[in-house]
């Protein structure tokens, strides 16, 4: 048993996610796998969700412990993060300012107006746009806005890039874990491969955890959209220690129970290619499902090509991890404009 109990949760989502069978996506791929998708896309009514407030969860309470008037975190432009993060602000009554790093290499009329940035500006966030580019790691722009709160008199509360490298940012993800499990036996279903997309690390991280209690935590596929694989690896490997310890998961995680494949991120971080592109297309139109060109459309991709290649035995299992996005979409509206 992992001891998820013994942290306090504050509720941001609705509850569990559901767990839809796709059946036009499992027949255009070939049927030899059944095709599923856990829909944590649509997990909240906090402006349109995602995977961060199930980690936010559990940042919170600490947050408010400690008497903080400000929240402080740090993305992308278009990140669906600092989105969640002045969600959260709102809906706890803190302030809110977001750091938001040039981390992609794309150019749209829109791109800083629209999407994620106009929400997290609707939310009342303070969002301040620096010209630094693409990394995972603890920044020098987010402690220079967690300071400049201090310097006006504020008490600022720091979340890292993606809530991923705070010591509680992996438990939101061992829930994930044990919630699959739960409706796993509602549903009279084993899910034989679980698809993650992978960038801060902290949702593979805790769901690789979580899926270690019963040993399945190398079924947990991450598919990279960093670009810098080698980073989030070693991230991923810092959170799955952490969490683990935190957990009492009880034994050691192997390194080979941490499966991140880093073909599919080209040609960089936000910048999707024509495969990630069609695999976008593919999931609207087989089942309406909205992947964006950041991180679900890549491990979209990747499933796709996965099951092409044979990497899942027939018969097969397989749950698609949606972990939302789809307001970075009007940040690319050029690239879009015919579908
Ligand atoms: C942040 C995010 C990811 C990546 O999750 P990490 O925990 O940063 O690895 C994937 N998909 C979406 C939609 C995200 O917002």
């Amino acid at each position: 048993m992992l001891r998820l109990d013994k942290f306090e949760r504050y509720p941001l989502t609705f509850g569990p996610t559901p767990i839809e069978f796709l059946p036009r996506m499992t027949a255009a791929l070939g049927g030899k796998v059944q095709i599923y998708a856990k829909r944590d896309d649509c997990n909240s009514g906090l402006a349109f969700g995602g995977n961060k407030l199930r980690k936010l969860e559990y940042i919170v309470p600490d947050a408010i412990a400690s008497n903080a008037d400000t929240l402080v975190s740090i993305g992308g432009v278009q990140s669906n993060h600092t989105r969640m993060v002045a969600a959260t602000a709102a809906k706890i009554g803190m302030k809110c300012v977001v750091v938001q790093e040039s981390w992609v290499p794309h150019e749209d009329a829109v791109y800083d107006r629209v999407g994620n940035i106009l929400l997290t500006r609707l939310m009342g966030a303070d969002s301040r746009i620096v010209p630094d580019g693409f990394d995972i790691g603890i920044r020098k722009s987010w402690e220079d806005a967690i300071q400049s709160v201090k310097d006006a008199g504020g008490k600022p509360y720091g979340i890292p890039a993606g809530a991923s490298v705070h010591k509680y940012g992996g438990l939101g993800y061992v829930g994930f874990a044990e919630e699959v499990r739960a409706q796993e036996a509602q549903m009279g279903v084993k899910f034989d491969y679980i698809i993650v997309c992978v960038v801060t690390g902290s949702t593979q991280g805790g769901m690789v955890v979580g899926f270690a209690a019963d040993n399945r935590a190398h079924r947990v596929i991450g598919i990279d959209a960093s670009g810098t694989p080698k980073q989030t690896r070693d991230q991923v490997r810092e959170i799955v220690d952490n969490t683990a310890e935190l957990v009492e998961l009880g034994r050691d995680v192997r390194d080979d129970e941490i499966v991140i494949l880093d073909d599919y991120a080209y040609p960089a971080y936000g910048v999707p290619s024509h495969e990630t592109n069609e695999a976008i297309r593919f999931a609207a139109r087989t089942e309406a499902m909205i992947t964006d060109p950041v991180y679900e459309g890549k491990s979209m991709q990747g499933m796709i090509d996965l099951v092409k290649k044979g990497y899942f035995p027939d018969g097969a299992n397989i749950l698609y991890a949606h972990l939302g996005g789809a307001p970075a979409l009007n940040g690319y509206s050029y690239t879009y404009r015919n579908g």
